[in-house]
């Protein structure tokens, strides 16, 4: 039953000659599966559609060969040989009732071409937009700017052709050459394309101006545009920026979708940003155009969704990540399942994997990308042929979740964990700064199992292996978590440091309230693990009053959260509150720091050490438990099975559970593989 002041998220909108059936909208995003793996990726967007997103829009498709985006697998629509797959995509979004749109792009300075082998283009000659790729764009002449048109045309027919809906024009997060075409930075250029605010919008406005002959007011026609970059001026126009941008073109396209550009911050994580943290800036769209809007900022609130409705400030609620941790959210909603919504935490799990190319993951959603390769299903439970009982030993990510999806299979389930809260280290790491929304990986699993006949779950009980045994369930699962060593083993040191008398501190004093054992005012943490976690100790010991200095082996600060766009903000934040920052710091012998490019060394003296290294799993139950009921009734599942992230720990727990349901083995998935049919004829 829908809550009254919900309603308004289920009135359809008229977008140009077509109506959305709600206000729930799946704005493009990049999956990792693409072109490549178009099974994959038909599947995953069509359980949005499923879950009640009333509009499934598809990521950055390129519109031809010169817009080659590899090793990004984005999608293609190159030639007609491509339209059969958009057909199939197409038909499996409407199938439940949804629009179809498509994000036709071309990346301009941003694409690569390395497997065409085409020149890339922009405005002017220059560098291409990664300072780090040794390749310039070509500045193109006008006929090359007519060619530009004419593919674009192309690709909008074959995209009519194929059946979507809404046809996207793409000019958005400096990933586009139209944003390239507008900005004075990447367009140098002296003729009628540069210079003044009119010439530089005229190709977005003929683009536009081209996809909506094509879509003939049978299709709608969207524009997707970043209408502030902060911190940077974008260097469209003198003053307004991206508003001149939105008021030249106000009633042109049938759509506008905005955010806010780079990625990072587009896709800013819950540690640097809240809930609607776009709204400043794309606020003022609504009074500039009658069009619906569309906005992202990773909204989870039902409350606030109907409140931007309700009070003008958007049209339709755009979500990429919140789609992607819970693609039944829109359905939730309507019928009244608040507490069932599995909301999105913001660590960008999910954006890493495309930095690597590689199929979207996410820490609260482990079917994502498993919809066709193993048939799992976010929201429909596997259903158990015997009722066995099952005993899963901790709380934590990894148990919750294996004990959660055993529980729906009409499984029982007893949980025991020797801590005095269920979480594990995600109810820990919750407390350091920035890190509150980790609580909702244990708070999501936790509202199934308390309401379930079938669960018990029992805190501050250590379970022995003698407990174990006695308990007599007809599995085991040791979900025990790991231990953070202090003994000098890490990334880049696989031997153990002999530091003589000095208390070493690990990540698990720091987490377990250890900090008045400190014996010093000032403490280095030592970061030889590269993610977020010794960054966020080194804020949390500086905010309780430390003098605190990160070091790392490492020449880059936390060297993988460039995957999840956030080391530069972790770079500031740890500035801001006066931490200092030591790159190519290696530990040496029991207490120095080697200078790794000067071989400088120096003495770590009277300051506290916290060492953030290896984990080592708590696994020691196992072979006493092996030995008192055979080793056919235990399963490993999470951290002390392989120490890994969050996410790591949450798959883990779900495969567990299904091995012991259904048999199902680690490797039971297909194979996905590209499919095009025809061959490619030119352009245009
Ligand atoms: P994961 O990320 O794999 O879920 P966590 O470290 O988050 O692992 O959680 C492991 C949980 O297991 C912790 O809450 C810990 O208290 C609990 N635990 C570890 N050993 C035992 C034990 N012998 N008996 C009961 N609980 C245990
Ligand atoms: Fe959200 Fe993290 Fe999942 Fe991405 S990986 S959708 S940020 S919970």
């Amino acid at each position: 039953m829908t809550d009254p002041g919900h309603a308004i998220l289920f009135e359809p909108i008229g977008l140009g000659p077509l109506t959305a059936p709600n206000r729930f909208y799946a704005v493009p995003h990049a999956t990792g599966h693409g072109w490549t793996q178009p099974s994959g990726a038909i599947a995953l967007r069509a359980i949005k559609a499923e879950g009640g997103w009333g509009t499934v829009a598809v990521q950055m498709t390129e519109i031809a060969p010169d817009s080659d985006m590899a090793n990004h697998p984005m999608e293609r629509i190159w030639d007609d040989g491509d339209i059969v797959r958009h057909s199939v995509q197409v038909e499996a979004i409407k199938s439940h009732g949804s629009l179809a749109a498509i994000e036709l792009a071309h990346g301009g300075m941003r694409a690569r071409n390395m497997t065409t082998g085409l020149p890339v283009a922009g405005p002017s000659h220059l560098p291409v937009l990664r300072p780090e790729v040794p390749c310039q764009a070509r500045g193109m002449g006008l006929s090359e700017i007519r060619a530009f048109r004419a593919s674009h045309r192309a690709a909008a027919r074959r995209a009519k052709d194929a059946g979507y809906d809404i046809i996207y024009v793409y000019a958005a997060h400096d990933l586009s050459i139209l944003s390239h075409f507008l900005s004075k930075n990447t367009n140098q250029r002296a003729d009628q394309y540069g210079g003044t605010f009119d010439n530089r919008i005229r190709l977005l406005r003929e683009v536009l101006e081209d996809t909506l002959e094509i879509a003939a007011g049978e299709r709608a026609v969207a524009l997707r545009f970043s209408v502030s970059e902060p911190g940077k001026p974008m260097g469209l126009t003198s003053g307004g920026e991206g508003r001149d941008v939105v008021e030249a073109l106000s009633e042109l396209p049938d759509l506008w979708d905005v955010n806010i550009a780079g990625w990072s911050s587009d896709s800013a994580t819950a540690r640097f940003s809240d809930e609607g943290f776009q709204l400043p800036f794309t606020d003022f769209v609504k009074s500039v155009t009658t069009k619906p809007v569309v906005g992202v900022g990773r909204f989870t609130s039902p409350d606030f969704m109907a409140s931007l409705v309700k009070n003008g400030r958007l049209d339709l609620i755009g979500g990429a990540r919140p789609s992607i941790a819970d693609p039944f959210l829109p359905k939730k909603i309507k019928e009244g399942r608040i507490e069932e919504i599995r909301e999105c935490i913001g660590c960008n799990i999910c954006v890493s994997m495309d930095s690597y190319g590689l199929p979207v993951r996410c820490t609260q959603n482990p079917t994502v990308s498993e919809e066709w390769r193993r048939s799992w299903h976010p929201e429909m439970p596997l259903i158990s042929k015997r009722r066995r009982s099952h005993l899963v030993i901790g709380a934590g990510p990894a148990g919750l979740e294996c004990a959660r999806v055993l529980l729906a299979a009409g499984e029982k389930v007893t949980i025991a964990d020797s801590s005095s809260e269920p979480g594990g280290r995600v109810a820990k790491e919750a407390r350091l700064p920035g890190l509150a929304t980790w609580r909702r990986v244990r708070d999501y699993r936790l509202h199934f199992i308390e309401r379930s006949p079938d669960a018990d779950l029992y805190l501050h009980s250590s379970m022995a292996a003698s407990d174990i045994a006695d308990f007599g369930s007809d599995t085991v699962v040791l979900a025990t978590g790991a231990k953070w060593r202090g003994d000098g083993v890490g990334a880049t040191n696989f031997q153990k440091r002999d530091f003589g008398e000095r208390r070493v501190f690990t990540p698990d004093d720091i987490l377990e309230g250890r900090i008045e054992e400190m014996a010093f005012e000032e403490s280095i943490v030592y970061d030889d693990d590269h993610f977020y976690i010794a960054s966020a100790i080194a804020e949390a010991l500086q905010r309780a009053g430390q003098r605190v200095s990160y070091v790392t082996p490492l020449p880059q600060i936390a060297t993988w959260t460039d995957n999840t766009l956030e080391q530069s903000r972790i770079i500031e934040r740890l500035d801001e509150t006066g931490v200092s920052l030591g790159p190519n710091l290696k530990l040496g012998g029991s207490s120095v720091l080697t200078n790794c490019l000067t071989g400088e060394i120096s003495e770590i003296g009277s300051r506290n050490l916290v060492f953030v290294g290896a984990r080592i799993p708590v696994d020691g139950l196992r072979q006493e438990i092996e030995a008192a009921i055979g080793a056919d009734r235990i399963n490993l599942a999470g951290d002390c099975l392989v120490p890994g992230i969050i996410q790591a720990a949450v798959y883990s727990g779900h495969q567990t559970a299904r091995s012991i349901i259904e048999g199902e083995s680690k490797f039971d998935f297909k194979r996905d593989k590209a499919w095009i049919s025809g061959a490619r004829k030119s352009p245009a």
